[in-house]
């Protein structure tokens, strides 16, 4: 091999036959991910990219190449769709950003489970589930780009949480197929709470094949908005909904004034000044719904049949979750956003206490669902009017003496984003048997810091 080469150009020298992509404007667009949304890490992640791009089609491809940058203790940063929000899957030190988008089949699906491997976009997921009667459980709003790798070690839930909780929850992932980063990589299934030790870990502790996932039965879904003239109404009927155990839902999600206004493709459904909560419910729970949302003194500007909704060619799953932040953003970009999960039992109060502290400069944006141990509560994507890194950390530090959870949004290491604690010790125990030269990924785990 010539010694003038780069380790990585001599990998692309072993292995012409993979799928490289080394153009320098795709391969820069292909190291990053939406971590703009945040003014501190699109400062803190300028420049960080990879040298090329493979995009393997099969287990042996991935193999040769996982061997061949183990040899060369190449680094390899993981890919799926690229959706993530926290610069999950931008390189910090060049080597490989492995894209597992061409590595994508449906595998199987029998009542209550499915199995894929890890490129398989979400929505294609569901298309290939849906005609057993079967579906995702939780579906992020990225679910047409997003993959079931990206969701499994980026990801939280979405649609579908209001039900089953967020991927956690135990029962959600029953197992996963994954490769370690070695010279001989071997290839192991790891089971329940086992392989949730490398969920939610940004790709750092494990190559992940393939994933099996537990399904929700596919029902037709109905799309509604209800709009109110007050702040505490809307958000008790978004309560009502989520707690109302016969209403069979996927998602309630509440728009506080003046978000509604930057939704301008549902401008006809947001009256200007009105408080909004977007609703999928099954569709025999409509009528239901519909006489709840009279008695909550709401007034419904969007009623769509499953059918109806699937004819529109638009989802209202697209504008809750961090699509709400999108969609603000193309209006305003001065805008950035904080995730903040609320104490059961106590959320209305904490919601509506949060607003009135920060009226104005905090936008709230809360999303209902059932928390990791099953109980009802919500989660906020609030808008923040951006003005300093200073005044962001200190919304976030009011809003945790107030007993409300933030996870920072603002990082790209694994343990800041999770509230500043060290990570379990099974998960680096995961890391050192994985990962042992600490290739994956490499800067984002403290626990595990890169020696180059
Ligand atoms: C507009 C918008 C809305 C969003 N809404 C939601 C939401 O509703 N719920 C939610 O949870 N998230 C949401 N997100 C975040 C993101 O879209 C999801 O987490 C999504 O599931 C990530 O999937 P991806 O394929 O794009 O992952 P990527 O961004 O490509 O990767 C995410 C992380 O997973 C790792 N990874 C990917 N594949 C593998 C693999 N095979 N093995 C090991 N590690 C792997 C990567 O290294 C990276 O660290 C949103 C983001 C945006 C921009």
């Amino acid at each position: 091999m010539n010694a003038a080469l780069s380790p990585v150009e001599q990998i692309q020298h072993e292995l012409p036959d993979l799928d490289w992509i080394t153009d320098d404007n795709r391969v820069t667009r292909l190291s990053q991910d939406f971590s703009w949304f945040s003014p501190v890490l699109k400062r803190d992640l300028a420049g960080k990219r990879a040298a090329a791009v493979a995009k393997p089609r099969s287990e042996d491809e991935i193999r040769r190449l996982v061997s061949a940058c183990a040899r060369r203790k190449v680094p390899i940063t993981v890919r799926g769709g690229g959706t993530g929000n926290y610069g999950q899957a931008v390189p910090l030190h060049g080597g490989i950003l492995l894209d597992m988008s061409g590595y994508n089949a449906f595998l199987w699906a029998r009542p209550g489970v499915g199995r894929a491997q890890a490129g398989i976009k979400l929505g294609e997921f569901d298309r290939a589930a849906r005609p057993t009667g079967w579906e995702l459980r939780a579906i992020p709003s990225t679910f047409k780009s997003a993959t079931l790798g990206g969701l499994f070690g980026g990801g939280f839930g979405g649609a579908g949480s209001i039900t089953y909780g967020p991927l956690a929850a135990p029962g959600n992932v029953l197992g996963v197929r994954a490769m370690t980063i070695e010279a001989e990589p071997q290839i192991v299934e790891l089971r329940g709470a086992e392989a949730m030790r490398m969920h939610h870990l940004w790709g750092t502790n494990g190559l992940v094949l393939e994933i099996e996932v537990g399904l929700a039965p596919a029902l037709p879904w109905a799309e509604t908005i209800v709009v109110f003239d007050d702040f505490d109404q809307a958000l008790a009927f978004g309560d009502a909904v989520a707690h109302a155990t016969g209403v069979v839902k996927k998602e309630i999600c509440f728009l506080a004034d003046p978000i509604p206004a930057y939704m301008h493709t549902l401008a006809d459904h947001l009256p200007a000044g009105k408080h909004a909560i977007l609703l999928l419910v099954a569709e025999y729970c409509r009528e239901t719904t519909l006489e709840m949302a009279a008695q909550h003194g709401g007034e419904v500007t969007y009623d769509k049949s499953a059918d109806e909704a699937a004819a529109s060619g638009r989802t209202l799953v697209e504008y809750g979750w961090n699509h709400t932040t999108l969609h603000a953003l193309k209006v305003d970009k001065g805008l950035t956003y904080l995730q903040s999960s609320f104490t059961p039992g106590e959320h209305l109060e904490q919601v509506s206490r949060m607003e009135k502290l920060f009226k104005g400069e905090v936008l709230m944006h809360a999303e209902f669902l059932r928390n990791g141990a099953g109980l009802t509560t919500c989660t906020a994507l609030q808008l923040v009017r951006y003005t300093t890194e200073e005044r962001l950390r200190e919304i976030i530090a009011i809003y945790r003496a107030n007993g409300v959870r933030i996870n920072d949004p603002h990082t790209f290491i694994i343990e800041e984003g999770k509230a500043g604690g060290d990570l379990d010790p099974e998960i680096v125990a995961t890391k050192r048997r994985f990962d042992p030269l600490g290739l994956l990924n490499p800067g984002k785990m403290r626990a595990w810091p890169y020696e180059g």
